[in-house]
């Protein structure tokens, strides 16, 4: 987190000192409670002091409540929300990191009045309902059906994997409108009001043994058309929106994080002993090597954060590119975690934290070589739309 930065003006880290002082002030010292109603309350509760401190939506549009500021500060607030420890997004991540630059890019008028502010006011928490059984990397093969009738779309199949949609009050749900039709045509992006009747959730827990996501069940459920985003039949495009943002800039916070994370093992491994079971771990040179390279990572990370992030200031959009930082992010985070709970030892086994690390960490961080895209996905991408390498069978 240097200061002392070309990319940064003597305005932006006027800024910058602002927005530590608040966040410092203002960060919430609770711990996040275990259960989901908890959580909900505690990530919307977050959400609205940011909103009351005059600090929520740092680049969305100000008409919709945002500050309408360039993406730079955006990224200076992250470097700092980081730096603070501030708690994780949590619930409001879909609504704030994909779902609300969604409606920003492609909603009409009135859908982005009433959805935006909420949004930022942390008062909805958005789920997003795109993959199903068989249907995840072959997104577009998925088969939820939305039939057109009195003015709704009547859904009827079967979405999973769905986070927090246990507690959400929309999603952006992606179904096939076009029964004949395959593929990426005919399907159609809709705002579904998560309390509409024919909806049923059943919950999944991953296998650090926490209630993340679900499966979600539609049976005759009526969503009116005024909620579809874009035309019927354009849902994939307006998709590609979605997963533009979840792969390029949803994460952007947590990238700059992990170079904290990883000062924070370095100074573990400063005092704690290595394989000797004598010398500091940082005195063993496989450990030394390791540490070492995950730094040197970890300003790769931070250029290609800071490449994306001058890229959308010019093009609106993080494109393929936010494959690569989204591909490099998830592999180096898997790495540092990895080491943690190497370095950890026999202490990795146990469920609480040791000065703030955790081999929970490791299998947390499996998620993201498959979430937003498997890894294997990510390659596809960089290799076919950016390197231009023929397309794969
Ligand atoms: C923590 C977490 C949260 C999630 N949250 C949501 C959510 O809120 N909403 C939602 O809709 N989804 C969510 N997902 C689902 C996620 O989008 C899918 O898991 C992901 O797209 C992969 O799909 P799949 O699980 O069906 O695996 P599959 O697509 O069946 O893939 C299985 C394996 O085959 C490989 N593979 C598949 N196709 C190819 C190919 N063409 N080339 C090379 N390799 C290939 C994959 O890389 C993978 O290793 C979440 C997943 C996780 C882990």
């Amino acid at each position: 987190m240097s200061k002392k930065n070309h990319l940064f003006s003597p305005e932006d880290e006027r800024f910058r000192q602002q927005v530590r002082d608040w966040l410092e002030a203002s960060k919430p010292r609770t711990p996040r409670p275990s259960d989901a109603q908890g959580q909900r309350e505690y990530d919307l509760g977050w959400q609205r002091t940011q909103y009351e401190g005059g600090w929520a939506g740092i680049a969305w549009p100000k008409e919709y409540g945002g500050l309408g500021l360039p993406l730079i500060r955006q990224l200076i607030w992250y470097e700092e929300y980081a730096r603070a420890e501030a708690p994780h997004v949590g619930a409001s991540m879909v609504g704030l990191n994909h779902g609300g630059p969604t409606l920003i890019v492609r909603a009409s008028d009135e859908q982005k009045a009433f959805h935006l502010p909420k949004i930022l006011k942390g008062e909805v928490v958005w789920s997003q309902g795109f993959s199903e059984p068989g249907s995840g990397s072959d997104l577009a093969s998925l088969r939820t059906k939305g039939r057109v009738e009195d003015g709704h779309l009547v859904v009827n199949g079967q979405k999973i994997w769905t986070s927090y949609a246990h507690i959400s009050d929309y999603q952006e749900l992606l179904v096939r409108t076009d029964p004949d039709s395959s593929r990426h045509r005919g399907l159609t992006w809709i705002i579904c009001d998560m309390k509409l009747p024919g909806i049923t959730i059943r919950p999944i827990r991953n296998m650090v043994g926490d209630h993340h996501f679900n499966e979600v069940f539609y049976d005759n459920v009526r969503i009116p058309l005024a909620n579809v985003v874009g035309q019927i039949g354009e849902g994939w495009s307006v998709a590609m929106s979605t997963l533009g943002f979840e792969r390029g800039t949803a994460h952007a916070r947590d990238q700059i994080e992990l170079s904290l994370e990883l000062e924070k093992l370095i100074a573990y491994a400063k005092v704690h002993p290595g394989p000797d079971g004598v010398r500091p771990a940082i005195k063993d040179d496989e450990f030394a090597g390791r540490l070492a390279m995950l730094r040197a990572e970890m300003s790769a990370l931070r250029s290609l954060v800071y490449t994306m992030v001058s890229r959308i200031e010019k093009t609106g959009s993080p494109g393929p590119e936010g494959s690569i930082v989204r591909l490099y992010f998830a592999e180096t985070k898997q790495r540092m975690t990895r080491l943690a709970a190497d370095l950890l030892g026999v202490a990795a086994i146990e469920r609480h934290r040791v000065e703030g690390l955790s081999a929970l960490d490791y299998l947390n961080s499996l998620r993201f070589t498959i979430s937003a895209g498997t890894a294997e996905i990510q390659r596809n991408i960089i290799g076919e739309r950016i390197l231009g390498l023929p397309r794969g069978k």
